[in-house]
């Protein structure tokens, strides 16, 4: 079985090839203890609640025709992204309760399923109404998440059960839209990445030609004509990533699929404009994306606010996403360092460490009111975190004509496919609290390739060593670093990272984060909470960045994290009294002298609630004389 999640093994525009999750088993402190806790808690509570909601029902009121639809919005996806992320796991760890879980969901979407292939509960006995709002009814965007789950059961478990189901559903799609057929694009992006992953598993050329067909359909006003739906330009004219910010990384994941089947440079043109413009002026420092309440959408260029950030959990899902299409397609290290910044911060905020609970918004400051719910009447961020999780093997290596690369380090081994013999890769390591890496290759006889290992871009003065001798070579900041041999059985590569701590400052024109920095390490962006520093309120705390900054890992602490400590000064509050402006010649002076203490961001929310606070203001030691 090859588990993968992005099949671009055959895809002519690829540059990487994927390796399949069940390829690669975890053994870090980090990820493995969270996809256990996927497979024995997050995933069957998951279920639970769709059946207690009516989710799961649905299905089977469209197919017996009794009882009632219970519908709110896009019900129908949140099961099959809930399938997909299940079906994953079974892909690389076997759990027969699960199986049974999956097993029974499949029957029931099956069984829904009209005679001409159509599929949406909503409008299971309401044929008039098919079809007839793209705009706001998500038809498309539920058949886009059928197709990924069917082809992740498919690929996990062998089965041609739901795989039958997404064709039927696809071929309905392609005898409704198309040239010379009914114009339309989804008011919600997502199916386009889908319909070209259908056709990775199944062969089926028009399915990419309905993808094609859907983006060059967006921009002509088929769904109202909004900027938030993308809708406003055609997607080739677009000159900055705007709108929904699920819907604008959804669609790009779909081009970037597209792109690696046809080659069609004027979709890549648009992508780099799009990436240079969310990554370089639109995201925030966690990798979250999203400035917008209103619509959920992009902002302006630095146009970043704090407190009122939406940054959702599933568009720093979706910047995963699009980032792992863009390394596949071309290979470069800076989209591994996009994404590897949303998994650890804007996107794993989203699930709580007990894994039960969940945020929509992922706001960089609070005063303590945001809490992580169980689940949303619009629950599209529980069924996607999921999906990332179940996805973390299939991440880490990616293999080329060159030879073999890796992306992501965590404790684990892995076999893999290079030039058609079997490499067998472990990683000795404590990433990511640590920056230390051992590789150690095992293969028969010996094998000409490049070993590309990845050097993070907030990395200075990485090194590299083959067999304990260090290669001379600079080992640049966000790149990949070729290692070109003859390898052999026991050849040990090691990577040192060196994770200081680092205070981050952003362009002047992000006003709200002015004289402020955030703290990282590693991979990590750092947060102050109420609750590690109860001597103050962490917005009035100033942090004394000519101050030494420790890092000390802390195994009790939120499952085991490092925290970051250092010195602050703190503003006396109530010396302001009522006042809210104050002129500058008798504004309170900072008082005291503080030891401050942060945590890595994802972890934030985990304990009694209370301020917290990502961009802390900088001040000198010389404030205090
Ligand atoms: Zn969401």
């Amino acid at each position: 079985m090859r588990c993968v999640i992005v099949d671009t093994s055959r895809s002519p525009f690829a540059k990487l090839r994927p390796v399949p999750l069940n390829s690669v088993k975890l053994r870090d402190e980090f990820w493995a203890p969270r996809i256990k806790q996927l497979r024995e808690v997050t995933l069957p509570s998951q279920y639970d609640i769709l059946e207690d909601t009516g989710r799961l029902g649905n299905f089977r009121v469209a197919a017996t025709g009794e009882g009632e639809i219970r519908w709110r919005i896009a019900d129908d996806s949140d099961v099959y992204k809930w399938l997909e992320a299940a079906s994953l796991t079974l892909g690389y760890e076997p759990d027969e309760r699960l199986e049974e879980l999956v097993s029974s969901v499949v029957r029931d979407i099956a069984a829904a399923q009209d005679e001409d292939g159509y599929l949406f509960t909503l409008y299971y006995n309401r044929r008039e109404e098919r079809w007839r709002d793209l705009e706001r009814m998500h038809e498309l965007y539920c058949a886009g998440h059928l197709f990924q789950a069917a082809v992740a059961h498919r690929r996990a478990t062998g089965s041609g059960e739901l795989l039958r189901v997404a064709v039927r559903l696809a071929d309905h799609i392609a005898s409704v839209f198309g040239p010379g057929k009914r114009e339309g694009a989804p008011g919600h992006p997502e199916i386009e990445m889908a319909l070209v992953e259908l056709y990775r598993e199944t062969g089926r050329r028009e399915y990419v030609e309905l993808s094609r067909f859907f983006i060059d359909c967006r921009g002509r006003g088929l769904v109202g004509g909004s900027e938030c739906l993308i809708d406003h330009k055609p997607f080739r004219e677009l000159d900055g990533i705007t709108g929904h910010a699920v819907r604008a990384l959804y669609l790009n994941c779909g081009a970037t699929d597209l792109y690696m089947e046809t080659g069609d440079k004027s979709l890549l043109e648009t992508l780099e404009r799009l990436w240079r413009s969310m990554a370089r002026r639109r995201m925030y420092v966690t990798g979250g994306v999203g400035s917008r309440h209103v619509c959920e959408s992009f902002g302006d260029d630095y146009e970043l606010p704090n407190v009122r950030a939406y940054a959702e959990t599933c568009a720093a899902v979706a910047n995963v996403m699009w980032n792992w299409r863009m390394l596949l397609a071309l290979g470069e290290a800076r989209f591994a360092d996009v994404m590897e910044l949303a998994m650890y911060n804007g996107a794993l905020s989203g699930i709580s460490l007990d894994g039960r609970r969940y945020f929509y918004c992922n706001p960089l400051a609070d005063r303590g009111r945001s809490r992580r719910q169980p689940w949303f009447s619009c629950a599209c961020c529980p069924t996607n975190i999921v999906r990332m999780l179940a996805s973390v093997p299939g991440y880490m290596y990616s293999t080329s004509g060159d030879g073999l690369w890796v992306h992501l380090y965590a404790e684990s081994e892995a076999a893999i496919d290079v030039a058609g013999r079997e490499v067998r890769v472990a990683q000795r390591t404590r990433y990511p609290w640590d920056g230390d890496v051992e590789l150690t290759l095992e293969l028969e006889g010996s094998l000409e390739f490049s070993l590309f290992v990845r050097i993070p871009g907030w990395c200075d003065g990485a090194e590299v060593l083959v067999n304990g001798r260090e290669v001379e070579a600079e080992a640049a900041p966000g790149s990949y670093f070729e290692l070109r041999r003859v390898w052999r059985s026991g050849d040990r590569v090691e990577i040192r990272l060196p994770m200081t701590v680092r205070l981050v400052v952003s362009h002047p024109h992000v006003l709200c984060n002015a004289c402020r920095a955030a703290i990282t390490r590693g991979p990590m962006v750092y947060c102050l909470e109420h609750v590690d520093n109860p001597e103050f309120d962490v917005w009035d705390v100033a942090l004394l960045s000519d101050e030494p900054l420790e890092a000390e890992y802390v195994p009790g602490l939120l499952g085991g994290v490092v925290v970051v400590r250092g010195w602050g000064v703190v503003m006396d509050g109530e010396a302001w009294g009522d006042s809210l402006y104050l002129p500058l010649s008798r504004a309170p002076k900072a008082a005291r002298r503080v030891r401050v203490t942060a945590i890595p961001y994802y972890a934030w929310a985990n304990r009694e609630p209370g301020p917290m606070i990502t961009w802390v203001v900088l001040a000198r030691s010389g404030l205090l004389r």
